[in-house]
């Protein structure tokens, strides 16, 4: 079998599958996913609606089968000849390509310290039912990692009555990608939901009675998450000598440094037009690269530049980051009865946009952000802050301009 071999049957694997054939090609197309499910998207994992963990599906074997796309459920790639053209798969198999798509996602990043085999980690559907078929009122449950899926996990689990506690080695919580502004908000947010915070501290070792701090204290858990960040799952393209970094390194059109290798989501680290690769960990990001990846690898040269955008719940709270704000950037903020907005300014142009407000309320103006920030706006600071003014009326100016 030729044609097209995409590895990581994730969002981005089972979007460029079905996007190859949206752009109208006709050759072979092989998904190779080492879970066991059909692929299911991750973000639901973290909010089950009714207490149950969800199995959200990207597609169901009909649509799979409907699109001639087949689907090796449960196989590993286990070694890549980036030569010959061939991967060859946990249970013997070896598969030829013209081309190949790297879409192996990320791992979760393991803590080192004596006991942390006792931490359950946090990133596929197996873990979500180790979670939630371990939880119950009277089993404390410790988070280590105060990021955002570590946080949305506190808020379900605090809204199932469970007492939490997050230990965080950084002074503030979701520090890494959740503008401060909104991070403090969301951190009152969980003190008077009852989270208990650990802040500053490493772990030291994880026992029975819970996890032991830097500081001597021990945090008493019958249940330790691992929360601590994901790595790019690039094992693969590493064996085969395809140029890593943190991430597998792509140029702007998301081919690796291997011929008709490509590589596209959470493993994907991206050249810059200013200098230098970025990965994204996003939903949104994992399917416009599969999306752009499957248009290049059937001949397009379509350069990388949609504006990262992010969204994550916590109780009653829906935040969304649209754009890379920076501490540099001048601050604009917009409040209005459901929730704040903050602007980003560089040098008077609109960069980046942010937004905190009750479950979705908010989504319109950030679109309309984004599409500001899209056209290269620079809009007037007061009349970004004046929430009487419908940022309708700015894209319009933006855009005459
Ligand atoms: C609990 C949770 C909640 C999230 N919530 C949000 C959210 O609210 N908002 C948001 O924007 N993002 C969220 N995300 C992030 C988002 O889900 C990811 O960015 C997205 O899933 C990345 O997709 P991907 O296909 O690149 O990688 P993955 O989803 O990691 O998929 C990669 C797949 O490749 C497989 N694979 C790896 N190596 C091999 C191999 N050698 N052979 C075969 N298969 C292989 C893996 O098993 C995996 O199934 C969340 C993630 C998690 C875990």
């Amino acid at each position: 079998m030729s044609g097209i071999v995409i590895i990581g049957a994730g969002e981005c694997g089972t979007r460029a599958a079905f996007a190859l054939r949206e752009s109208g090609y006709s050759g072979s197309v092989t998904l190779v996913g080492a879970e066991p499910h059909l692929p299911y998207e991750r973000p639901p994992l973290s909010k089950p609606m009714s207490g149950e963990v969800q199995m959200k599906l990207i597609c169901t074997e009909d649509m799979l089968e409907a699109a001639g796309i087949a689907y090796l459920r449960g196989a590993w790639a286990v070694k890549l000849d980036a030569n010959a053209g061939t991967v060859a798969l946990s249970d013997g198999r070896i598969l030829t390509y013209e081309k190949l798509l790297l879409a192996t996602g990320a791992r979760p990043r393991r803590l080192a310290c004596p006991g942390a085999e006792r931490a359950l980690d946090f990133r596929t559907h197996a873990d979500a039912e180790a979670i939630f078929s371990n939880i119950g009122e009277g089993r404390p449950v410790a988070i280590v990692g105060g990021g955002l899926i570590g946080m949305e996990l506190a808020s379900v689990l605090r809204a199932k009555g469970v007492t939490v506690s997050v230990i965080e080695a950084a002074p503030a919580i979701l520090g890494r990608a959740v503008p401060p502004r909104f991070a403090r908000k969301l951190h009152d947010r969980h003190l008077s939901e009852g989270v208990s915070f650990h802040l500053g501290h490493d772990v030291i070792a994880i026992d029975d009675d819970g996890v032991l701090l830097t500081d001597g204290s021990m945090v008493r858990a019958q249940l330790v998450i691992s929360a601590i960040g994901v790595m790019p799952e690039m094992a693969l393209a590493q064996q085969a000598g395809v140029a890593t970094g943190n991430g597998i390194l792509t140029d702007i059109h998301l081919r690796t440094t291997a011929p008709n290798i490509f590589a596209a989501g959470d493993c994907a680290a991206v050249s810059q037009p200013g200098g230098g690769n970025i990965r994204f960990e996003s939903w949104r990001n994992a399917r416009v690269q599969a999306e752009l990846a499957a248009r290049n690898m059937t001949g397009a040269a379509q350069a990388f530049a949609a504006i990262p955008w992010f969204w994550s719940d916590q109780y009653d709270l829906g935040l969304q980051v649209a754009g890379l704000p920076q501490p540099t950037h001048q601050s604009v903020v917009r409040s209005s009865p459901d929730g704040e907005m903050e602007f980003y300014l560089d040098a008077g142009r609109l960069v980046a946009a942010a937004g905190l407000g009750v479950g979705n309320s908010l989504a319109k103006e950030i679109k309309l952000a984004e599409m500001l920030i899209a056209a290269g706006a620079s809009p007037d600071p007061a009349a970004l802050a004046d929430r009487s003014l419908n940022l309708k009326i700015l894209l319009k100016s933006a855009r005459a301009a």
